[in-house]
């Protein structure tokens, strides 16, 4: 029987300030590598039945135009720290144009967090009545159950972003883990037989809720997906000079990559 094959767009892969970092005039932030120029991290998945969303950035308007992508059909969220979650007013315009409720898959305290950051959006007020204006939302609180969305199982992963419990995400064998510090033992299984992990690497120091380099490669070393990319990436972080010292199956994602997966 043949497979279906889906394709990850890879929107953004910056860290919380972005790169270049305004003001900054280090070498990369300086470069003119187009793989050096970062937006916030994102994913957009091809799935059987529309496209979701894992996060969306300050920047997913620009990101979603950048790749053309012209309908977003649902959003999952990792946790609600503002560069995750502060794009959703532009999702507005999907609701409008497929005539639905555009589903927020989440937890159930990143819910509470969009509902006071997007207040108007789940609470209609009277001078906030004209279609196009409120953004049409249906929240969908998850728990480390699997789920089924747009025709692919998804299987959120518990991981640590320092003392914050945040969800990484597996669909086929593709998982997505960003803002992660330390990977509980119970969510070790689920990074079994992957065929590309997609995996937080701040900076090459340590930090106190992000992996550094060294950290996501011990990660990768241990999981072996066939293929690794490291997201999340700080101004520290040079594209080719980083490059050089990677292993084989490991490389730096970079906005606009785009990875195939079978379903
Ligand atoms: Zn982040
Ligand atoms: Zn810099
Ligand atoms: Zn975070």
């Amino acid at each position: 029987m043949s497979k279906e094959t889906g394709e990850i767009i890879v929107l953004g892969t910056g860290t919380s300030h972005g790169v270049p970092v305004v003001g900054c005039k280090c070498p990369t932030c300086l470069s003119e590598h187009p793989r050096n120029q970062r937006t916030r991290s994102s994913i957009l998945v091809q799935a059987p039945q529309g496209n979701f969303i894992i996060d969306t950035t300050p920047e997913m308007r620009i990101q979603l135009i950048r790749e053309t992508v012209d309908l977003v059909h649902a959003a999952v969220f990792t946790h609600s720290h503002a560069d995750h979650i502060y794009g959703l007013d532009d999702l507005r315009q999907f609701g409008h144009l497929l005539d639905q409720d555009i589903p927020l898959y989440c937890e159930e305290n990143v819910a509470e967090q969009l509902k006071q950051a997007f207040s108007y959006a789940f609470v209609p007020s009277e001078n906030n009545k004209r279609r196009g204006a409120i953004p049409r939302f249906e929240l969908k609180p998850i728990t480390t159950n699997p789920l089924e969305l747009l025709g692919l199982p998804l299987q959120p992963i518990r991981l640590m972003h320092g003392k914050l419990p945040i969800f990484g995400y597996r669909f086929a064998n593709v998982a997505y883990c960003t803002d992660v510090s330390e990977i509980p033992p119970s969510s070790w299984p689920l990074l079994e037989n992957l065929d590309v992990l997609i995996i937080d690497a701040l900076r090459y120091r340590e930090h106190p809720t992000h992996f550094n380099i060294a950290q996501a490669l011990e990660v990768i070393e241990k999981v072996c997906p066939r293929q690794a990319y490291l997201t999340h990436i700080a101004h520290d972080i040079e594209h080719e000079k980083a490059s050089e010292s990677l292993p084989e199956n490991v490389s730096l994602a970079w906005d606009g990559l785009r990875i195939p997966f079978d379903y």
